[in-house]
């Protein structure tokens, strides 16, 4: 088995692999989904899955495949510590206090937990350990400060009455996270839900689990109490689609694309019409004008596009066969629509799933490449002659995540500011993210914040508490 290429530069081991099963209520434990032959022991019976190697293809190891009975089993302990447990009950300050020890035992443990991001899903080592996981307890600590912050209004009420709002965390809630960024995306969700005092069931993505179950044994350590924060590993349509559609979970947040999303809507629907938050699919333009610094215009677009994509020789990784043939797909239909390949292509090297950086000029606005999101590294360049043209094809799109400006000119940017749809507006940077700075999509991107104060929101509910006053002049 490989070790990350620029981990071995500094010295660093293969760690053992020491969290492969499911954690449920503060132990590790096996799925019992699939056991069904009362006759025959269960340990024949354990469901697990592959996980793999994207830079060789190779097995890592076997990782515990948790279903629907798994699903319950997890959101039993979510609810027994959300309707008995101390975590909803404690001050804000102490679970804040818990969460800060969390982040520290992060700290501590951070060379284990960047190998395992590197193994699962290709990425840099040096990426994982200077920014990912940094950036997942500074969200840790960030929320951990909003802790003892939530409250709710006191009301003017028309008529002879005391009105206030509480704010009361939310309940069980599910989490399912995609494998770009495992780390980040667990603690996009789980950290403002610990904030607001709610109790969780994480579904990591099946292409990268291992990080999540470590991160589940450190919460244990840090002190947060047993059914708080459960992680179950497994597949979409099975263990994925279970937390959807349970009826005792009471909102679902979700990361991955615009038709799971649709599928977790319609599943939510469908159950117990639990709130859901979507963070999905985008085709986020970077629209650079002519008035633009052109070095940071090209390390802007390299960013946009090459970023989190692990080098081998600057060869981009894809973190599974799936998602490597999809972008090779992508590649074909752009040649076949007339767009002309500038640079790269093409598969790199005989293992693993990397690809060259791509880039395709005379991109027309209707051709598939330009309209759908690729997710690899490919870019399309087009170009614009107005302003005024340049945001009608920024906004000619089903999508509206992101987008980037790049310019000098003040006037220029603030009316781009404003007239994109985009949850997210970055002039002169791109993908520019910090714990206090909202960000999801509009229109087919999804709705609802991660990160920021607002994200906390969907894990609180509002009730309003209203006391007739006696003797009072209104
Ligand atoms: P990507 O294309 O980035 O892999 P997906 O939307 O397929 O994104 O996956 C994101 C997350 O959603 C993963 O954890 C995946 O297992 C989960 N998922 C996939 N299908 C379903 C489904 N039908 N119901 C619930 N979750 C699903």
């Amino acid at each position: 088995r490989s070790v990350p290429s620029d981990s071995m530069a500094c010295g660093l081991k293969m760690p053992e692999i020491k969290f492969t099963k499911l954690f449920i209520n503060g132990s590790f434990v096996d799925a019992v989904s699939g056991n069904n032959n009362n006759n025959i022991p269960s340990i024949f019976f354990w469901k697990t899955f592959a996980t793999t190697d994207p830079r060789s293809g190779e097995v890592i190891t076997m990782v515990a495949e948790g279903e629907k009975d798994d699903v319950d089993l997890a959101v039993k302990a979510a609810r027994e510590a959300f309707d008995h447990g101390q975590w909803p009950r404690m001050s804000g300050f102490q679970r804040g206090q818990i969460m800060i020890k969390f982040a520290d035992l992060i700290d501590q443990h951070i060379e284990e937990l960047a190998t395992l991001d590197s193994l699962e899903v290709g990425k840099l080592f040096s990426h994982n350990k200077l920014a990912d996981i940094p950036s997942a307890t500074r969200m840790l600590r960030y929320f951990a400060g909003a802790a003892d912050k939530i409250h709710g209004e006191t009301l003017k009420m028309g008529g002879p009455f005391h009105g206030y709002t509480l704010k009361e965390p939310i309940g069980v809630v599910g989490h399912i996270i995609p494998w770009n960024f495992p780390t980040v995306m667990f603690f996009f969700k789980v950290s403002p839900a610990l904030a607001a005092g709610c109790t969780m069931v994480v579904k990591p993505a099946e292409q990268s689990s291992l990080s999540a179950l470590y991160y589940a044994f450190l919460a244990k350590q840090a002190g947060i109490p047993d059914g708080v924060l459960n992680v179950v590993t497994g597949f979409g349509p099975t263990a994925g689609a279970a937390i959807a559609s349970h009826m005792d979970i009471n909102q679902v947040s979700f990361t991955g694309s615009t038709e799971v999303g649709r599928l977790i809507m319609e599943a939510a629907a469908r159950s117990n019409l639990k709130p859901v938050s979507l963070e999905l699919g985008g085709k986020s333009p970077l629209i650079i004008f002519d008035d633009a610094d052109i070095n940071m215009a090209v390390k802007l677009a390299q960013r946009a596009v090459f970023y989190n994509k692990a080098c081998k020789l600057l060869f981009p990784i894809l973190v599974d066969k799936e998602q490597f043939e999809k972008v090779l797909r992508y590649i074909e239909h752009g040649k076949r629509e007339g767009a002309t390949i500038v640079a790269g292509g093409k598969p790199c090297g005989e293992n693993g799933y990397y690809i060259e950086p791509t880039i395709f000029v005379d991109v027309k606005e209707d051709m598939v490449i330009a309209k759908e999101e690729i997710f690899g590294p490919v870019m399309s360049l087009m170009k614009f002659k107005t302003m005024e043209e340049a945001i009608e094809r920024a906004n000619n799109t089903r999508y509206g995540l992101a987008a980037g400006v790049v310019t000098k000119n003040l006037d220029i940017a603030n009316r781009m500011a404003r007239s994109i749809h985009a949850g997210s507006i970055w002039i002169n940077c791109y993908s520019a993210f910090d714990s206090d700075c909202p960000f999801g999509g509009f229109k087919m991107s999804g709705f609802g914040k991660d990160l920021g104060m607002h994200s906390i929101e969907k894990y609180l509910q509002v009730k309003s508490v209203v006391t007739r006053l006696h003797d009072s002049p209104w």
